[in-house]
């Protein structure tokens, strides 16, 4: 489903990220750990095409995305994405958030947008904020609805960026609880997280990220096993968070 081979990034002279490769089957749910500045935003920024890469090659269900950048458009509309801050349009409301890029960018009519949004909406559990604005939500209903938001464009994967990490601490597992549902509906997804209780729960695949190299790429088993057969540097960020 997600093919990145020998991706590799500079800003100027400064290279954020370096060969990285890593295969996502269809259904699979990779989380991808690692320090802050290790590159995990920038890596799935690269999936959909949000940040350019100098070398290697991306394949996102069957469309590539090389150095050129072509199929951009193909690609931003098929990878959902959501981000730590929800990215909420605040001066539309919730329906209009969710219908707006479909309207847009899929062509589809007012009606059923609006009716596909809605149809998210519920799944999330909002179905009653419909006609609230961003601001009338607390943060972790503004995360669901980014969420019903990215689904309601029928993504083949869905790429989340620290999801949680912006929301207070009560708030956290109601958008976890979504995510293990899409998850668990077999949803392809790359989550950036470092909300270990999620991995466990549904991760196929763990990814260790430092300095721009994916360190490690291994089963969730494996990953949360023997912690001193592991790299150094594995154990160092685990021994931090776990
Ligand atoms: P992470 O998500 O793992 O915290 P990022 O992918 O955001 O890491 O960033 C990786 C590195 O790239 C960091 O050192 C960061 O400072 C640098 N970086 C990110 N965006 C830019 C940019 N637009 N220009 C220059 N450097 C950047
Ligand atoms: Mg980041």
């Amino acid at each position: 489903m997600i093919d990145l081979s020998n991706v590799s990034k500079w800003y100027g002279k400064f290279k954020v990220l370096d060969q990285c490769t890593a295969r996502i089957e269809k259904g699979e749910v990779v989380v991808v750990c690692g320090p802050s500045g290790s590159g995990k935003s920038t890596l799935i920024k690269c999936v959909n095409g949000l940040e350019s890469f100098q070398q290697g090659s991306i394949v996102v269900d069957d469309v590539s995305v090389g150095v050129a950048g072509k199929n951009l458009p193909t690609l931003r509309a098929r990878v959902g994405m959501v981000f730590q801050n929800f990215e909420l349009f605040p001066h539309l409301s919730i329906t209009e958030n969710l219908s707006i890029a479909q309207i847009k960018v899929l062509g589809r009519g007012k009606e059923e947008a609006v009716d596909c949004g809605l149809k998210y909406l519920d799944r999330v559990g909002l179905r009653t904020q419909a006609d609230k604005y961003p601001g009338q939500l607390s943060g972790g209903q503004q995360q669901r609805v980014a969420i019903a938001r990215a689904l309601a464009m029928n993504p083949v994967c869905m790429l989340f960026d620290e999801p949680t990490s912006a929301l207070d601490p009560e708030m956290v597992n109601e958008v976890l609880d979504v995510m293990v549902e899409l998850a668990q509906d077999g949803m392809t997804m790359i989550c950036v997280t470092h909300e270990m209780g999620f991995a466990r729960k549904v991760a196929n695949r763990v990814i260790f990220m430092d300095g721009g190299t994916i360190i490690e790429d291994c089963g969730k088993d494996a990953f949360f096993g023997d912690i001193s057969a592991r790299p150094k540097r594995t154990q160092t960020f685990l021994s931090k968070i776990l």
